[in-house]
């Protein structure tokens, strides 16, 4: 093998992007390449980029101007590759552009810049790549992305022509990830898709073989078979279709975790179909009724658009009432903004900025008040954590109502002998608006 060829990686966006920065790093490094953390030890800067609103947007250029900058040979991939031309514009130097899940045009770029690493026919550099690939994760939780790409078209979002139509990984692929990831001291899986309750749907919910035995490629034969590996299983992104009802009971017997990601994004009908959600006519609230009953430690988090084209005071009361009835655990609020290129830019009866923002900070207001209450209920409670970090005074943990990143933590006091990744039994003694102290 010669001399190492180095890679500067700057990753930004959702998990999903970070899915895709995991896999173009495990095939840098399989063919020789070192990844590097610094701009100035970098013979290349490859960046990862996020298209999805305007501001990610602007950190994605700020991110490969810093890049430019700081090293001047720069590989462009990810969402907001898509629209090269943009990129081109403020930035002339790059050297290619990319659009997402474009792993292989990404490593070819590489191999422009700076040519493959000669590896001799035994490679050493095999046995340095872990089974799982490269994980950027800490090491005792990880992402597993079971499809790409989606089928719906709401008319906020451009992410299909992004990413496009929903392709489902076969099941034994991602049960084979979800195994490698297990065995090499992952403690929770976080299921991630732009629709996870579509999954299959693209293959006919073929069935699949794992360990022998048949797997039926859809969500609840998935979430069966993740269920055998013992660890945490987290569900995020998961749309309210009937069948979503048969995970439930999955939840209740402690197989997976008792946890749902579900973007309802709003509550009145109208406005659900101006957005053209998915599941937009299902009764939710008899829906998450009917699951607490099955469930009852059942954790409901969701996002939310206020300020929406033609949302009148009616429609977003008809949401603050929502809100009051489901009694969801945790929220993501966002006022309606325009992405270029989604068809609710045609929408007419725009909501003024000023009525977004009053709308936003009552929907805060009461939503605040239910999840903190939420909160208040577990005090007193013993509750199982997982821990992520621990430090000199206090160890920070998560519960299982609580994912990486989005929700809170909880904060244990006396962190002897805990290290990152054990899971343990903790009684919580106070609880605040986002977090727990135990
Ligand atoms: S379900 Fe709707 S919001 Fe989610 S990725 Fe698909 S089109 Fe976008």
């Amino acid at each position: 093998m010669n001399s190492s060829k180095k890679v500067g990686f700057v990753s930004l966006g959702c998990p999903k992007a970070l899915v895709d920065s995991e896999r173009i790093l495990t095939q840098l490094r399989l063919e020789g390449y070192d990844i590097v953390s610094s701009y100035e030890g970098a013979d290349v800067v490859v960046v990862n980029t996020c298209g999805f609103i305007d501001s990610a947007k602007q950190e994605s250029l700020d991110a490969i101007g810093e890049a430019v900058q700081k090293n001047g040979r720069v590989i462009v991939t990810g969402c907001m590759g898509k629209n090269a031309e943009a990129i081109m514009r403020v930035h002339p130097q790059v050297l290619s552009v990319t659009g997402p899940q474009a792993y292989e045009e990404v490593v070819s770029a590489v191999h422009q810049v700076i040519p493959k690493p000669i590896m001799s026919a035994h490679n050493p550099l095999i046995d340095l790549v872990p089974p799982q690939g490269i994980k950027l994760t800490p090491r005792h939780y990880a992402y597993l992305k079971i499809s790409e790409g989606c089928n719906h078209r709401c008319s906020f979002c451009i992410i299909p022509s992004l990413r496009g139509d929903l392709v489902s990984r076969p099941v034994e692929d991602v049960l084979a990830e979800a195994e490698r990831l297990v065995n090499a001291g992952v403690q929770e899986l976080l299921v991630i898709s732009q629709d996870t309750s579509a999954y299959g749907v693209d293959l006919k919910y073929r069935t699949g073989f794992w360990n022998g035995q048949p797997v039926k490629g859809n969500m609840q034969g998935l979430c069966e078979a993740l269920a055998h590996l013992g660890v945490w299983v987290r569900l995020h992104y998961v749309y309210p279709y009937p069948h979503v009802d048969n995970i439930i009971p999955l939840m209740a017997d402690g197989r997976i975790l008792p946890y749902l990601d579900i973007p309802f994004q709003h509550a009145s009908q109208r406005i659900l179909k101006l957005m053209k959600r998915p599941a937009a006519t299902e009764n939710t609230l008899a829906r998450i009724k009917a699951w607490r009953e099955i469930c009852p430690e059942l954790t409901l988090r969701s996002t939310f658009i206020v300020g929406f084209p033609g949302e009148t005071e009616a429609d977003f009361q008809e949401l603050l009432d929502f809100l009051e009835e489901a009694q969801l655990d945790r929220i993501g609020c966002f006022q309606y903004s325009a992405v270029d290129g989604a068809k609710a830019n045609e929408l007419p009866d725009p909501v003024e900025e000023s009525v977004k923002q009053e709308r936003y900070d009552r929907f805060m207001e009461v939503q605040q008040r239910i999840s903190s209450a939420r909160l208040q209920a577990k005090v007193g409670r013993q509750i199982e954590v997982i821990v992520d970090e621990v430090n000199e005074n206090e160890a920070i943990a998560r519960s299982m109502a609580d994912a990486p990143e989005i929700d809170g933590k909880v904060y244990l006091q006396y962190p002897e002998g805990l290290q990152p990744g054990d899971l343990v039994t903790v009684t919580v003694e106070e609880a605040d608006d986002y977090d727990l102290y135990a």
